[in-house]
């Protein structure tokens, strides 16, 4: 003895023992999702219930535009990173990354042409990438010549009073670089 369902989707008879109803499953013709709904001792044909095959799409999240979807783009976010995040939280990490990059801008030509002038070291110049370390490089520049400058001076032959009128770390590595006629 089995029961009359009628697919909700195509129509077709399915055949069901009892023992499958309140079930889900799968019309044997189209495949469509169907609940086996229906009272055991009804002998014409019911119609089963319809399951929806679609999830809910996007759980309500709102989409990020288009402008957003290119900021992240631009800062190095990838398109799967992007695609998890909603509306609002594009737009924290949109500000995060942007902070993030200010902090690391690139030394200026302006900062390393200082440098130059305050007689930085090519290799020292060569450690400095960011805004930042060379803003403290020019600070440390500005600070007291080293001892090691100062032995190096004596030897290379600057007298007292050139000595006594250095005040920064680049002034002695510019008389150093004309004492010794070098590049450094
Ligand atoms: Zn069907």
């Amino acid at each position: 003895m089995k029961l009359l369902f009628i697919c909700p989707h195509c129509d077709h008879e399915l055949h069901i023992p009892p023992t499958y109803l309140g079930m889900k499953g799968r019309c044997n013709k189209c495949q469509g999702r169907i609940a086996l709904i229906g009272n055991a001792n009804e002998r014409g044909p019911q119609r089963a219930s319809v399951i929806e095959d679609t999830p809910p799409s996007g759980n309500g999240r709102a989409k990020l535009s288009s402008r957003q979807q290119a900021l992240l783009e631009e800062l190095g976010v990838s398109t799967e990173e992007a695609a998890a995040l909603d509306k609002e939280q594009a737009s924290a990490l949109i500000r995060e990354r942007i902070s993030a990059k200010r902090h690391t801008k690139p030394a200026t030509e302006k900062q390393i042409a200082y440098l130059k002038r305050l007689g930085a070291p090519n290799a020292q110049l060569e450690q400095v990438h960011t805004k930042e370390e060379a803003a403290q490089l020019i600070e440390e520049m500005h600070l007291q010549p080293t001892a090691a400058q100062m032995t190096y001076l004596r030897n290379l032959g600057a007298n007292g009073v050139q000595l006594a009128r250095l005040k920064t770390r680049g002034q002695a590595s510019a008389l150093i670089q004309e004492l010794a006629g070098e590049e450094i």
